[in-house]
């Protein structure tokens, strides 16, 4: 008999049907035997009656999380027993038989709760077992709808999805890179990318003027806070556009993500309000503020924008970490001054007034996503590095590319990325983004699922040409 998902059991009252699953729940009363099953639909309730004795044989012996095919009747419950707002709460599954296609041994904790008791470090050592629960099954099947939705909207707007290399040369977004040695060129390595920055400018070179990318990023940062060694950024450029343009877009996609998503949220102000960077620090002492008018209210979606951020900012001297004093970016060396501080950036002069095309997209006092205009300038590019004390061989050799493709024929370009982890994390109303996350690591950076990090061979290190120092 055809499998019959679990949703769809109540369109087959008193009929015969096939279920495919796991045993979620046994109740055994002696002569009667109740089970909750669960596939990806859901849940039923199925009996085993006194009269059914080859199924009360295999019954007797199933255990939490077996996984089985079951052969039953579909039966209307008696009125006094329905669970009317119960997935299935009206019907029951009069077991037939009973086949069991593997056993389980005793899950190492349960997986009925929420798990946010359990210790994090077992669960995600277990991680295939505690998906299984509701709370992490709705967490991941709502990021897999999102990203659809995300899709679609910017398909529909006509953008052009590319995949960008996770092998490549380091990017300097702020952070350390990882970094993979090359087998074939011994003593140089890869970079898995912070971002895809650099690609998706050099995207707008070649003319596709509006890309998007579900893309991993990768960064090797201390490990504090609700931080991955790698995670989600929903990725995007434009060309010919303004500020404007790439912040009423997003803000668009945000607004229909959440009408079609999260209908029972509410977003508490649109358009989102503006601030600058100046007016937050004075209002609210961080450029990341929670405007909700009602933190109670775990429905309330404040949203707002950070635009006008400083470009550059100082660096102390730190002699013992031969630091020189000067200047470094704020947010992404790539951005471009607002217009009317080319000038000072161009002639040297108020560096530290210079304000950046840069905007943060802000959601209950995470920063949920930021771009900017770039730079499409080669001229001002090389003022940038060179504000920042690069001397001119280290600009060439690791933005030469991208000079020269500036100066290939570059439309006027920006964009944005949201980090999508935090952004489900806020939609799914989540304490961290591990929650969001299918095979999340450690708040440490390892994963004890796999064990990783992990020695390797002798002979994979030979062959890197790689000796450790005592
Ligand atoms: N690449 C930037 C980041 O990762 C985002 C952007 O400016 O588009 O923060």
């Amino acid at each position: 008999m055809p499998r019959t998902y679990i949703k769809d059991l109540a369109n087959h009252i008193g009929q015969e049907v096939t279920i495919k699953g796991w045993v979620d729940i046994r109740r055994d009363q002696g002569k009667l035997i109740f089970f909750d099953f669960r596939d990806m639909t859901g849940k039923v309730q199925g009996v085993i009656l006194p009269n059914a004795k080859a199924a009360h044989e295999v019954g007797s012996k199933l255990r939490p999380e077996w996984v089985v095919e079951v052969k039953g009747k579909i039966n209307q419950r008696p009125e006094k027993n329905a669970q009317k707002d119960k997935q299935n709460g009206t019907i029951e599954l009069e077991i037939l038989d009973i086949v069991i296609l593997n056993e389980a041994e005793t899950p190492p904790f349960d997986i009925s709760s929420e798990g946010k008791e359990i210790n994090e470090e077992v669960r995600l050592k277990y991680r295939y077992v505690d998906l299984r629960r509701e709370r992490m099954q709705k967490n991941i099947r709502n990021r897999s709808k999102a990203i659809q939705v995300i899709r679609e909207f910017y398909t529909g707007e006509n953008f052009t999805e590319v995949e960008t290399p996770y092998m490549t040369k380091s990017t300097p977004e702020g952070s350390r890179d990882y970094i993979i040695p090359s087998r074939l060129y011994q003593g140089k390595f890869y970079a898995l990318p912070q971002s895809p920055q650099q690609y998706k400018q050099l995207l707008m070179s070649a003319g596709f003027e509006r890309y998007f990318q579900i893309a991993r990023c990768f960064r090797d940062e201390d490990t504090r806070g609700d931080r991955q060694p790698e995670f989600t950024q929903i990725d995007l450029e434009m060309s010919f556009v303004v500020q404007e343009d790439v912040m009423a877009i997003n803000e668009r996609m945000i607004i229909e993500l959440v009408k079609k998503l999260y209908p029972e949220k509410e977003i508490q102000q649109v358009p989102f309000p503006r601030l600058s960077y100046k007016e937050a620090m004075e209002k609210y002492g961080n450029d990341k503020p929670d405007l909700r008018k009602d933190k109670e209210n775990p429905n309330l979606l404040a949203f707002c924008w950070v635009i006008d951020f400083p470009f550059f900012e100082k660096v102390e001297e730190d002699a013992k970490a031969g630091v020189k004093e000067g200047w470094t970016f704020t947010h992404n060396p790539f951005s471009a001054p607002k217009p009317e501080f080319i000038p000072d950036l161009m002639e040297g002069k108020n560096i530290g007034g210079i304000v950046a095309a840069q905007y943060d997209m802000v959601l209950n006092g995470y920063e949920i996503g930021g771009g900017g205009i770039r730079n499409h300038d080669p001229k001002a590019l090389i003022k940038v590095f060179e504000t920042m004390g690069y001397a001119t061989e280290r600009i060439e050799n690791n933005f030469g590319h991208m000079l020269k493709a500036l100066a290939s024929g570059t439309p006027p370009h920006g964009g944005l990325a949201f980090g999508f982890d935090r952004l489900m994390m806020l939609l799914q109303n989540e304490p961290n983004i591990r929650e969001i996350i299918a095979f999340a690591k450690t708040g440490e950076g390892r994963d004890p699922m796999m064990d990783a990090p992990a020695e390797v061979e002798q002979k994979q290190l030979r062959e890197l040409g790689i000796k450790f120092g005592k």
